[in-house]
């Protein structure tokens, strides 16, 4: 059984965090056999509290990544234990089922990516010869690797999810994520004409796009969730939100092996399909 230990940043609801534990507790019996014993839950009142939080231990790990500010959970492991951490203000937002698939994606990385090894990942070959003519930087390259491992990680974690009988809620979940937010339209606008800049912004919503396509291996939820992904890529362009579905269905095919070798195929391919054709534009 998995021992959840909660810890809790300003002022939040018993109510609201027994029900949330409800449906982690339920997720972790689930989804055995896995190795979870423990597992930190933290739970804050908003998303401010968090965000000091993590800068302070973004210091302290001296993780460099931009964990951006669109999420209102997370999960990771710079201690060495799954930790999961949770913003309510901005879960209460949610819808109930999107609610229920955030908090179960959450319980799915702490199953499949509970220790250090899955944030540690050398840059694969594919990347680094993309990176060779157009001189790009070595934070540009880990930039890119990182983007493509969270999206990997997603993928795994829909694929264990929905494998285990999570339908409607994850596809809720996949569905408002594939939205754009504000902050992918801004950051679009202004990587516009940048093909370097670009490749990042498509590189960033590919973790949205991975979240969908374990769920779209079924014909019913590949014809509705298709119509969402191409929607809410669309402001990319019609050539790239297809390019990046297609090679997103096609990595969700061939992409197997340990989470290292998932990101290791995903980059040979992403560089070869998706990011060689857009940097070439230029
Ligand atoms: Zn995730």
């Amino acid at each position: 059984m998995t021992r959840i230990i909660v810890s809790k940043f300003g002022n939040v609801n018993r109510d609201e965090i027994k029900s949330i534990l409800d449906i982690m507790s339920e997720a972790y019996a689930r989804l055995q056999p896995h190795n979870v014993e423990l597992v930190d839950v933290l739970f804050f009142e908003n998303y401010s509290i968090l965000q000091g939080f993590f800068s302070r231990e973004k210091t302290l790990f001296k993780v460099s990544e931009n964990l951006g500010n669109e999420f209102s959970a997370i999960h990771e492991a710079w201690r060495g234990l799954p930790r999961i951490s949770l913003s309510m203000d901005r879960l209460s937002r949610q819808d109930e089922s999107v609610l229920r698939g955030t908090v179960r994606h959450e319980v799915g990385h702490s199953v499949l990516h509970g220790s250090l090894e899955y944030y540690i990942f050398q840059t694969p070959s594919a990347l680094v010869k993309l990176g060779t003519p157009y001189r790009f930087s070595a934070e540009y390259i880990r930039n890119i690797l990182y983007l493509t491992a969270i999206a990997v990680k997603d993928f795994e974690v829909t694929d264990l999810l929905y494998d285990h009988g999570y339908h409607d809620d994850q596809i809720a979940y996949a569905k408002d994520l594939l939205k754009p937010s504000s902050n992918d339209l801004e950051s679009w606008k202004l990587a516009r004409g940048n093909r370097s800049a670009e490749v990042l912004c498509i590189a960033g919503r590919l973790k949205d796009l991975l979240c969908a396509t374990p769920i779209m291996r079924s014909p019913r939820p590949k014809v509705e969730l298709g119509k969402v992904a191409e929607s809410g890529l669309s402001y990319f362009s019609p050539a790239i939100s297809k390019r990046m579905i297609d090679v997103g269905l096609q990595l969700s095919r061939v992409m197997t092996g340990s989470t290292h070798r998932k990101v290791e195929i995903a980059s040979e391919i992403l560089c070869e399909k998706l990011f060689e054709t857009i940097l070439r534009n230029s």
